[in-house]
């Protein structure tokens, strides 16, 4: 069975520690959630996932962890302070305030009004105060995307580890929005992950690694577990598109609540490294960006033949980590009906996500030999794989493979009395729920062959 609600997510994720309301205990505070101690694994596995494929599959990517308060210059220059806007709207009969474009029939989603004013642009860059003395002009704001310091970084990463065009930089982290109206659990918040990468490229050759990188990023959504039939891509219009962006392709994923975009891949052009460079006017600069930037870098690369400086194009894969997380645990969520006619939740996640990689058993909770034989195991197996091996000493073999199936964990080992005398383990596979009995001496190559653990 597979048609399950978000509300059957929400629950798993609390009841389970995957996801919790952010500041509960105070009432909460809107668009915030916290990851718990299953969630930050499955977090971390899919950034590092993601981080493998861009920066150590790859020779031409470098990575960045760069600062989340930011200049205001960065962000005027961006374009970010003028135009990164959402239309906000208020309904006069109930003071309610929504975005504009998430309304439909002109009616109040609170109250039903027609009563609406006209949108007007509503910034969603968080403001914070920096340093001592609060005057106004000592602010900086939260980072709307990780983008910009990857630009701001440009000269830095090219004079440290040079590469000729194309190649990349990539960054993952937090970035803030004060999104009007954050809905669907973890899919739209204020405070939230980014994975993106910034691929820099000879002018001319944009297009077709803007098609590049749509295909890649696909294919390693499917890697994640989302299956294909459930993305599609959305070609954005004209009329829609960024300040910055010649041509975005979002890729949409069938959520509960509907579809909706997982990650968006834009040819930004020549227009953040043009807006950030010195001596804009010597440079051939396609993009129209505002004049006489305060920065005082040239953020451009010199054609080695030509000796021309060339401000390269920009294709921007830029993944939502929560959106990610969300479709992936939405895609793994199945119930099955066993033969006694009961059920069994199983969250069906990919080996190299699971939260868990492996839960070592002891038939009988008080046996010390068995006990014994379950640390040494736990601790002999934790040291050969990465991620968690956890040692489940409930006592109840058949509750801890339940919970094992609904977190997710590809596989229980159990140690029980034969396993003293004989060094064999019966290993539970998550999907087939099939025995088989292994030898302490084969038992690391059967999991790296059988989970690639
Ligand atoms: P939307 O149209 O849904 O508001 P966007 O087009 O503004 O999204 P981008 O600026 O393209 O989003 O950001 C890149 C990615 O960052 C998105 O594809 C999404 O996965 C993630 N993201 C953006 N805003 C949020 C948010 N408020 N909460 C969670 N993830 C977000």
């Amino acid at each position: 069975m597979n048609n399950h609600t978000m509300e059957d997510l929400v629950s798993l994720c609390k009841r389970r520690g995957f996801i919790f309301q952010s500041n509960e205990i105070y009432g909460g505070l809107q668009g915030l959630y916290d990851y718990g101690p299953l969630g930050v694994e499955l977090k971390n596995n899919l950034k590092q996932s993601w981080w493998k494929s861009m920066i150590y599959d790859r020779d031409d990517i470098e990575g960045i962890d760069s600062s989340i308060l930011t200049n205001p210059l960065v962000l005027k220059y961006s374009g970010h302070e003028d135009t990164f806007s959402d239309p906000l709207l208020d309904c006069r009969n109930c003071n309610s305030r929504w975005r504009a474009d998430h309304i439909a029939d002109n009616k109040c989603p609170g109250c039903g009004s027609e009563d609406l004013t006209d949108p007007r642009p509503f910034n969603l860059m968080f403001k914070t105060n920096v340093g001592p003395v609060e005057d106004g002009n000592s602010f900086a704001y939260l980072r709307p995307e990780t983008a910009q310091n990857i630009f701001t970084n440009f000269k830095n990463v090219l004079d440290s580890t040079p590469h000729p065009l194309p190649f990349g930089i990539a960054q993952m982290g937090k970035a803030f929005r004060n999104e009007i109206t954050p809905r669907n659990f973890i899919f739209r918040v204020r405070e939230f992950e980014q994975m993106e990468l910034e691929f820099f490229v000879k002018p001319g050759e944009d297009e077709e690694w803007h098609k590049n990188w749509t295909d890649l990023r696909l294919d390693w959504w499917e890697d994640q577990g989302i299956a294909r039939d459930k993305l599609e891509l959305y070609h954005v219009p004209r009329d829609e598109l960024a300040h910055y962006s010649k041509a975005t392709v979002d890729i949409m994923y069938k959520y509960p609540h509907g579809l909706e975009e997982l990650e968006g891949i834009a040819n930004r052009t020549d227009f953040d490294l043009g807006s950030h460079t010195k001596g804009q006017k010597e440079l051939k600069i396609s993009a129209k960006v505002e004049e006489n930037t305060q920065s005082n870098a040239k953020l451009a690369v010199q054609d080695l033949e030509t000796k021309e400086w060339i401000v390269p194009y920009v294709i921007e894969p830029s993944a939502g980590v929560d959106r990610g997380f969300l479709a992936i645990l939405n895609e793994a969520y199945r119930i099955e009906e066993l033969e006694d006619n009961k059920n069994r939740t199983v969250l069906g996640l990919k080996p190299h996500l699971a939260p868990i990689k492996l839960a070592v058993i002891p038939l009988k909770k008080n046996d010390e030999n068995i006990v014994k034989a379950s640390r040494e195991l736990k601790n002999k197996l934790q040291q050969a794989i990465a991620g968690r091996v956890l040692l489940e000493n409930t006592g109840n073999i058949g509750k801890s493979y339940r919970k094992h199936d609904e977190i997710g964990t590809p596989a229980c080992i159990t140690v029980d009395f034969q396993s003293i005398e004989d060094n064999t383990f019966t290993v539970r596979d998550r999907d087939s729920m099939t025995q088989e009995r292994v030898h302490l001496d084969e038992v690391r190559e059967f999991l790296l062959q059988k989970y690639n653990i």
